[in-house]
């Protein structure tokens, strides 16, 4: 499968010239299967310079969500194949008590959005995620609850050996020491263990992260911990803190690859940067 970042930034878009290269729009990934099938997973500011002609023309779509929070949510109405009453779209998210359809018509009505959630075009469905998983073409799906602020869903995606997990907010070290802790009493631990790229919440620097415990999000040791468990071969950092600009990054970057060799994890970490895409 494919995967192309559309955004890659957390809680709020930071455009400007700072956060130029690594890109200043919340969460939206693009996956194609080898048969042609677009996944795409959540729908932050990314989701708007995702054009029908990115996704081939294709008229049936599927939006994966992890949650709710408005920077994985508020591209939605900017989402051009919703327009479209050629369009097929089912968006999936996690279970809650009210339906998944009206929790997204608090975000896509009056008086936050000129157009409620019944006048879009396309022909839109909304589903929980059935807990046993379930495929799209070839491409099988499975999601998780995982650690963070309400109801949350990791996803991991398989085609034939290979397999992306994405766990953009991610908090799995609260109240527990990762390095020792019994894999399944880790959060996210079924769904990232062996997989081929692991796309995961590195919100906060380890001097951040005391101030905002509780709060969902990982630190960077923590995210190595965290890899260091569940081994990928590749980490890709994720939902970058909007007030790191380009430089903190890079920063942030080298210190995540020297303390995954510090704790012998056989993983390659790199930062996440919108516009790019990689083979898995
Ligand atoms: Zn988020
Ligand atoms: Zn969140």
């Amino acid at each position: 499968m494919r995967v192309k970042f559309w955004g890659v930034r957390g809680s709020i878009p930071a455009p400007g010239p700072d956060t130029e290269a690594v890109g200043g729009n919340t969460s939206c990934l693009q996956v194609i299967g080898e048969d042609g099938t677009e996944l795409i997973l959540d729908a932050g500011s990314g989701i708007r310079d995702l054009t029908a002609e990115d996704l081939g023309h294709a008229t049936r779509l599927h939006i994966l969500l992890t949650h709710l929070h408005l920077d994985h949510i508020q591209g939605l109405l900017f989402f051009a194949p919703l327009f479209d009453p050629e369009a097929e779209i089912t968006v999936w998210g996690p279970p809650g008590r009210v339906p998944l359809r009206r929790r997204l018509a608090r975000y896509l009505s009056d008086p936050l959005s000129p157009i409620e959630i019944g006048e879009l075009p396309a022909r839109v469905s909304f589903e929980n995620v059935p807990v046993d998983g379930w495929r799209v073409g070839d491409l099988q799906i499975k999601a998780a609850l995982v650690s963070h602020r309400g109801p949350t869903l990791g996803y991991r995606i398989t085609e034939g050996d290979a397999s992306l997990c994405y766990i953009p907010d991610h908090e799995p070290g609260l109240g527990l020491k990762l390095s020792s802790a019994p894999g399944n009493w880790i959060s996210g631990h079924s769904l990232a263990h062996d997989a081929t790229v692991l796309i995961h919440d590195a919100q906060y620097t380890d001097q951040e992260y005391p101030g905002r415990r509780g709060w969902g999000h990982s630190s960077i040791s923590d995210m190595v911990a965290f890899a260091g468990r569940t081994r990928p071969g590749r980490l890709l950092m994720f939902h970058h803190d909007p007030t790191h600009d380009d430089r903190n990054l890079e920063l942030l970057e080298d210190q995540a690859a020297e303390e995954a060799a510090r704790l012998g994890a056989d993983v390659r970490v790199q930062l996440a940067r919108e516009g790019h895409a990689l083979n898995v």
